[in-house]
């Protein structure tokens, strides 16, 4: 529930002229919770501390974090980061270190972070199959496919039936034993991120000879 309460706080913020590059972030951020909670063992000061980094981290900091959670874990990377002390950086530290939010995702189930982790990892295995070798450039385009579809959606809301009701399913985990579960149908699958993908391949392409109908050629 906390990260949904503080993505919309994300997405009011980013309206604001000055503060734009935040929407920019908001995905990051989020997904940012999601690996504090799964990565920390139930560790609450260390979820913490790991959270709130991404404040310093959006500002291009790295290090001096906290006690438990020093210094990031990433490799060296590259981005647009936020200006140090700018409207944008002031906001995400107000809504990243709110005492709400910060109580809230103390308490983040591992758990349940981990499920996430699990559904991600099985749609990187839909879409880079171990039955089949890629070569590296392959699975390197797999897995980002696999990250386009996840962040698109991973944030379905509840399906809704034609009087507005809430759509449920019965499903039957193995770790019942034959034991029923009542589980929430999400909203349909969206794939976007396919159109904008072929939008950007035909942009690029415009611009060269390879665009050109053989017909063309040949009438020259
Ligand atoms: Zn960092």
């Amino acid at each position: 529930m906390c990260r949904k309460v503080f993505l919309e706080n994300l997405r009011q913020c980013q309206k604001e002229a000055k503060c734009a590059a935040v929407g920019e972030w908001a995905r990051s951020i989020s997904n940012h919770m999601y690996w504090a909670a799964a990565s920390s063992n139930g560790d609450g000061d260390l979820v913490e501390e790991k959270w709130t980094s991404v404040a310093r981290h959006v500002v291009n900091i790295h290090e001096d974090h906290g006690q438990k959670f020093q210094r990031c874990e990433h490799e060296e990377i590259t981005r647009a980061w936020i200006e140090k002390g700018s409207r944008a950086h002031k906001e995400v530290e107000n809504i990243v270190c709110s005492t709400r939010l910060k109580k809230d995702v103390r308490q983040l189930s591992p758990a349940d972070q981990t499920s996430c982790l699990e559904s991600f990892h099985s749609l990187v295995c839909f879409f880079a199959t171990k039955q089949t070798h890629f070569f590296y450039e392959s699975m390197e385009a797999r897995v980002i496919l696999a990250v386009l579809h996840f962040n698109e959606n991973s944030n379905r809301q509840q399906a809704r039936k034609s009087d507005g009701s809430l759509q449920w399913q019965l499903s039957y985990p193995k770790y019942k034993k034959g034991g029923v579960v009542v589980r929430p149908v999400k909203e349909v699958m969206t794939y976007k991120y396919a159109d904008d993908l072929m939008r950007t391949v035909w942009c690029l392409r415009e611009g060269t000879q390879a665009t050109r109908m053989p017909t063309e050629l040949s009438a020259e």
